[in-house]
């Protein structure tokens, strides 16, 4: 037997990889700072783990609905449209394992073979990926270091065409912190409303920002909400990546078609989650607001120390915990960059060229980590950077 050709075209996450090489070296006692993976380094909040204990012993350890429980369906409804100032049903909400599935099911549920989907370069390896696995043609759409890499509006203009039947936008962005700002929505809106298409926003992030003003959502723009599939969850907001806890809100014909591929697959999120995700919403946000403040102190003094070490330039990002460093003066590739900070520095980081051709040059660092881990990364990464730049001076 042999694997369906199928399963050649879907890629990995490089975080995991490099994950294991690093767990490789702590294992021959070598000493690593880990910034590669992307979640938040908190304990989820007590009253959500207290609510979840409560509904295991209340018997909440069955099959519920597929497309989630009522109540928390209503709860999320009520959330976004108080977030977004949009108006949201119960009936648009489908609650899955992980923000993950949102993906992977609209994708499954809208995608013929030959269709063209526009997704963010550098972005998140699971948009092209899946594209791929599809059979869909991925048109990757540039970011832009100098705008804050929000996406470059020229470019996605002219690659939209009537084969398009998705854009997938990310703000904040998973690798480099970019946040869309709300006139580049606005002029993206222009250009797709009139056309056949869908708008996956991956809003995953929402809460996690240090601008002044929380991140635009698309969904919020005029004639927009019915085009739009808002993905969201619990993951990154509420430090409960490993609860698998995420929702996609979207118009009901598609409800209808990702509630046939839960069905078909997980059935339905786990119960007793639910009941404490219920609680992540209703209770107070007072460790929320407590995790962004620390990442905002992470960012600013990660980043204005990578500044100081010649060879990285880092633009302080506007949301997510990644600073996505340019690299390009070190004369290396970034693969190359990514493996001599793991292997001689025992730092561990993400080549930005994993997230696509337009991430080569970078390396993601995740700074959700603690102050002093980051601190020490930036002293392992001074006292080797002479035998990383190179050597011509230039
Ligand atoms: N979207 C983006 C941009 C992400 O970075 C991630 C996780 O890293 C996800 C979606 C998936 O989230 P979840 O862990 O809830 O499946």
């Amino acid at each position: 037997m042999k694997l369906a050709e199928r399963i050649a075209r879907l890629d990995i996450e490089s975080a995991f990889d490099v994950l294991v090489k690093a767990r490789a070296l702590e294992a021959k006692g070598r000493s690593i700072v880990h910034l590669e993976i992307g979640e938040p380094d908190f304990p989820t909040p007590p009253n959500i783990v207290d609510a979840a204990k409560q509904a295991l012993d209340q018997g909440w350890t069955h099959y519920g609905p597929t497309q989630g429980l009522p109540e928390l369906r209503e709860s999320i409804a009520a959330y976004i449209s108080r977030t977004r100032s949009i108006s949201v049903s119960p009936r648009h909400v489908c609650v899955v394992p992980g923000a993950k599935p949102v993906l992977f099911f609209s994708m499954l549920a809208l995608l013929e073979p030959g269709d063209e989907v526009l997704y963010p370069d550098p972005g998140f390896p699971i948009y092209r990926s899946m594209i791929r696995y599809l059979g869909a043609t991925p048109v990757p759409v540039p970011l832009l270091e100098a705008r804050g890499f929000s996406l470059d509006l020229n470019i996605l203009r002219d690659k939209l065409s009537s084969r398009t039947r998705l854009l997938i936008l990310n703000s904040p962005q998973n690798p480099t912190g970019g946040v869309i700002p709300a006139e580049d929505l606005h002029e993206i809106a222009a250009m797709v409303r009139n056309r056949d298409l869908m708008v996956l926003s991956d809003e995953i992030y929402s809460r996690i920002y240090y601008t002044a003003e929380a991140p635009a959502s698309i969904a919020s723009l005029p004639g927009m909400l019915e085009k739009t599939i808002l993905l969201d969850g619990f993951s990154k907001t509420y430090s409960m990546t490993g609860w698998r806890l995420g929702y996609g809100v979207m118009p009901e014909w598609l409800v209808e078609g990702v509630n046939k591929l839960m069905v078909n697959s997980n059935s339905c999120a786990a119960s007793f989650t639910q009941r404490a995700a219920l609680s992540a919403l209703a209770g107070p946000q007072t460790a929320v607001e407590g995790m962004v403040n620390q990442f905002r102190q992470r960012r600013d003094v990660f980043c204005q120390a990578l500044n100081t070490i010649p060879g990285f330039r880092c633009v302080p990002p506007g949301g997510a915990f990644y600073a996505f460093a340019n690299i390009e003066e070190t004369g290396a590739a970034s693969t190359d960059v990514a493996d001599f900070l793991l292997e001689r520095a025992g730092v561990a980081c993400l080549n930005g060229g994993s997230f696509g051709e337009h991430g080569e040059g970078y390396v993601r660092f995740s700074f959700a980590n603690s102050l002093e881990n980051l601190q020490e990364a930036v002293r392992r990464i001074q006292a080797v950077r002479n035998d990383l730049i190179r050597k011509d001076g230039k």
